[in-house]
């Protein structure tokens, strides 16, 4: 099989190291990728969003399966394109078309779902500018925290949580009057849900599902879960927390209900569903879908799965999911993110890394890397991502702290606490 996979992070890099190990992989493209999968595929130069060029580059190399990794292209409809378009119809697309990607791409579509389909969320309403007095009316009537949202994608940044009554309806004008450009054109305001954050996993045809693992992410730049929101400092799977019976809850609230619905509002999904998920008390509500894996927890996921990879995608191209073979491994994977100095905010590209071929009993993910004159360089915010197995937390920890330790750039910061809370 030959595959093309979009996307440049270390989410990406965790799936071409799994994609490698399949029997079914003849050759594996990665656009654009970074310097850690040039070293274990081929690295094209192609914009993702660029439909087009994906087109010709998936004709010329007779490629038989695109696995999307960001949900951009996803949300800009690449499945649909694929799909209507007689020359490459025949390729399986892994990632859902564009009405199933609304469940990332509108928080108000999200919802609207939800409610529909009875799956446990925050109370919520949308607003646009038509119908601010009730957006305003509806903050008088919960209590603080505020939760306000841009319905559309704002990179990670669309979410507000504030403390005051009269800030949050200020910011909520703030929002409808472009304060996120276009995405907050439409705000959803929702009741704050307190509780313990997680994400579960799901691959799945449209008709019948995998649980692929939780996890748990670290999403603060300082320790103790403090400062700016970042894409992710640290992961692990599986999450202590996360008992049988709470997963149960999970599937036959959340899970089977989703699946169920994609198939009642005629919505085809073959592709991963990440679920952002609190814990209130033993109960999961649903925080948020992503249409895609998440990144930095492919990196824990997939080093837990021990079946092959490509055979389960195959299976949801194929709408025989049901049938596939899955295995998990029991251990703990953990992982630890190296960052550039500065990040989330203005940090520098370019810095040498150190040592990357002295780590040892870890997995080394690579993030915003590239290659220059022969040397791997920084080339965005997060940049490593060191994975490792344990028997529990604690053992696995050691082993991406230790190798977080001795790989080294210019400016180089972690988290030296992730999992302080499990
Ligand atoms: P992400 O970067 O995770 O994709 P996003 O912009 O899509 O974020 P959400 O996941 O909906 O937005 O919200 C971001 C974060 O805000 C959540 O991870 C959670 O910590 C917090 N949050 C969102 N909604 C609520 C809520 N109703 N109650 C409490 N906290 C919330």
């Amino acid at each position: 099989m030959i595959v093309l996979l979009l996307g440049s992070g270390g989410r990406e890099h965790a799936f071409a190291w799994k994609f490698n190990q399949s029997k079914l992989l003849d050759k594996l493209y990665v656009a654009p990728g970074n310097a850690g999968t040039a070293a274990i595929a081929e690295n094209i130069d192609l914009n993702p969003n660029d439909f087009g060029k994906v087109k010709q580059f998936v004709l010329s190399h007779a490629v038989d399966m695109l696995v999307v990794g960001p949900e951009d292209p996803l949300v800009n409809g690449i499945h649909d394109f694929f799909l209507q378009d007689e020359e490459i119809k025949h390729v399986a697309v892994i990632g859902p078309e564009k009405l199933g990607a609304q469940l990332e791409g509108s928080k108000d579509f999200a919802k609207d779902f939800m409610s529909r389909h009875q799956i446990p969320t925050a109370k919520y309403k949308s607003i646009t500018a038509e119908n601010l007095e009730e957006g305003l009316s509806f903050l008088d009537s919960l209590k603080a925290p505020y939760v306000l949202k841009a319905d559309g994608l704002a990179a990670g940044k669309g979410v507000l949580i504030i403390d005051d009554l009269e800030e949050a309806k200020d910011s909520l004008q703030q929002m409808l009057g472009g304060m996120f450009g276009e995405a907050s054109n439409r705000v959803v305001i929702e009741e704050f849900l307190s509780g313990i954050e997680l994400s579960v996993f799901v691959l799945t045809d449209g008709k019948s599902y995998r649980i692929l693992a939780e996890a748990k992410d670290y999403k603060r730049i300082g320790e103790g879960d403090t400062g700016l929101n970042t894409g992710g400092m640290g992961a692990i799977s599986p999450v202590p927390f996360a008992k049988e019976d709470f997963m149960q809850k999970v599937e036959e609230r959340v899970i089977i209900p989703t699946i169920q619905g994609f198939q009642k509002d005629n919505m085809p999904y073959k592709g991963f569903v990440f679920i952002g998920l609190m814990n209130r008390e033993g109960d999961p509500y649903v925080i948020e879908y992503n249409v895609r894996m998440g990144d930095p927890e492919t990196e824990v996921i997939m080093p837990r799965i021990k079946s092959d990879m490509l055979e389960l995608l195959q299976a949801v191209s194929k709408q025989e999911l049901s049938g596939a073979e899955f295995v998990l491994d029991e251990r703990t994977v953990a992982t630890v993110m190296l960052v550039s100095g500065g990040y989330p905010e203005a940090y520098q590209r370019g810095k040498v890394i150190y040592n990357l071929d002295k780590a040892d009993g870890s997995l080394i993910f690579h993030a915003g890397t590239k290659m220059a004159n022969e040397e791997v360089v920084t080339n965005g915010g997060r940049v490593i991502s060191v994975s490792s197995y344990g028997k529990d937390i604690k053992a696995a920890l050691a082993s991406s702290f230790k190798n977080a330790e001795l790989i080294d750039f210019e400016g180089k910061y972690y988290r030296k606490d992730i999992g302080f809370d499990l």
